[in-house]
Parts: structure tokens; C-alpha cells; sequence
């Protein structure tokens, strides 16, 4: 087995070091992963300046770029052949509900599935005053990536693997929920009179509704949330269909025609 493991807190952080270790069980492990903290990079690309790969030893790649970078390179450059597996994380703090589409931890699983390499994101939640200790999270990344392994992902899905902290009391399997933002900028003038802003200040909240990721985590579970690639909402068809819009863009075309 060949499994390329990323994260966005960077080749230094704590969580790819326990996650690259706990899975060399599985197979042989290459690390590709940013050279810096790039949390909340989303899906972002580096398309216009040059990307830098440092091999700090055997397996171990240091980029100057974003996580989607990372297995971009790493499945198209730098592995010796297609991995079987991406794991992305362990990420320092949860990404659960909304967040996911900020967090640069989801987004490599996501670039991997659209590589048609299966994939899995992993995070750890971090509660104040619980000490942050990765090695539980790892045993559940490696499991789990063992069965994925074993049972093959269905088309266009990674899973979503958000891991409490201490001992979980179980795993359940969730679909994604909801964040409740509490909208805060927090403005300030910085040491030359000049105003700033910080972004994401407050304690934001979530919906603690039974199913989802979020109540799976806060009640101890490890919270699995199958993702797929199509954001379509199909639930939305009919009351968008009842709006009209494709005829009336057809009238409208024929107007436009008429005007020339
Ligand atoms: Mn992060």
C-alpha cells in the first residue's frame, strides 16, 4: 500500500506526525504537506507562481504551497506511482458543519476524490483545558483507513472524520450540520492610527440537532460524515422550477433578437 498523508497546519504540526506514524502499519507513507500553517486555505490552487518541494528526509516533502497543492504534486510529481489512499489531518481543531468548506484539511481529501484517489480527512476537536493528544485520533484514522482500504469508498465519497477529545465513546456515522455564526468583526486601530479588522472573533455556536456531526461529537462520539464532490441541491429543483426561468429566458432572448 502507498498512502500520501497531508494536513494545512504544516510538516512541523503534531497531528501529521502522529497520523504519518500510526499508518506506516498500513503501507509505506509519504508525507507531502505545506512547509507553514495554511488552515482555512479552503480548495485554493497555486496557478501563477512556482511551487518548491523540499525533501527533508526520505518521504518527508515540505511545499510552499496549499493542502489541494500538496496532492496535486504529491499524486501527479512526487510519488513513485498513484497512492491507494490520501489521509489528510490530524487537524488541530475540529471541522465539522459549515466550516468544512473553509478548511484546507477537508479540501485535500476533496482534490484527492476528484483524482479518483479515495480519502480521508481527520480531526481532532479541541476542548480548553483537555490536553490536545493526537494518539487516539490516530488509532481512529488507522482504523478507519484500514476498512476504506478493505470495503472501497463508494464513487465520488471521502469520509469526513471528526474525533472528540479523551476517550470516545463510540462512532457514529453523521451527515454535516449547521454552524451559527455569530457574525463578528472585531475592529481596531493598529500602532499608527490605522483601522484593522479581525475576522471570526466570536464563539461561534451550532445546531445541536440529533444525526449530525456536531451532536455526534459534542456527545463523545467520533462523528463520520460521508461527503460527495456534487454540491447540487436537488431538493431545490421544484420550487426554482416554478419560478419559470428557462422561459423566460427564452422570451427574453427572442426580445434581444428582435432589438438588432
Ligand atoms: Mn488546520
Amino acid at each position: 500500500m502507498l498512502i500520501l498523508v497531508t494536513n494545512d497546519d504544516g510538516i512541523r504540526a503534531p497531528g501529521i506526525n502522529a497520523l504519518a506514524t500510526r499508518l506506516e502499519a498500513l503501507g509505506r507513507v509519504v508525507v507531502v504537506a505545506p512547509d507553514r500553517e495554511r488552515s482555512a486555505a479552503g480548495h485554493s490552487l497555486t496557478l501563477h507562481s512556482p511551487l518548491r518541494a523540499e525533501l527533508l528526509v526520505t518521504d518527508r516533502y515540505a511545499v510552499d504551497g496549499t493542502p489541494t497543492d500538496c496532492v496535486n504534486l504529491g499524486i501527479h510529481g512526487l510519488l513513485p506511482r498513484r497512492p491507494d489512499l490520501v489521509v489528510s489531518g490530524i487537524n488541530h481543531g475540529s471541522n465539522l458543519g459549515d466550516d468544512m468548506t473553509y478548511s484546507g484539511t477537508v479540501a485535500a481529501a476533496f482534490e484527492a476524490t476528484l483524482m479518483g484517489v479515495p480519502s480521508l480527512a481527520v480531526s481532532l476537536q479541541i476542548t480548553p483545558g483537555i490536553d490536545v493528544d493526537f494518539s487516539r485520533a490516530a488509532d481512529v484514522a488507522a482504523l478507519l483507513a484500514g476498512e476504506v482500504l478493505a470495503h472501497t469508498l463508494p464513487a465520488d465519497t471521502f469520509l469526513n472524520i471528526n474525533v472528540p477529545p479523551g476517550d470516545p465513546l463510540g462512532l457514529r456515522l453523521t451527515r454535516q450540520g449547521k454552524r451559527l455564526y455569530s457574525d463578528v468583526v472585531v475592529e481596531k486601530l493598529d500602532p499608527r492610527g490605522r483601522k484593522y479588522y479581525w475576522l471570526g472573533g466570536g464563539d461561534p455556536g451550532f445546531e445541536n440537532t440529533e444525526g449530525t456531526d456536531f451532536n455526534a461529537v459534542a456527545e463523545g462520539f467520533v462523528s463520520v460524515t460521508p461527503l460527495h464532490l456534487d454540491l447540487t441541491n436537488y431538493r431545490s429543483f421544484e420550487r426554482l422550477h416554478s419560478w419559470g426561468l428557462e422561459k423566460m429566458f427564452t422570451g427574453y432572448r427572442r426580445q434581444g433578437a428582435g432589438d438588432e
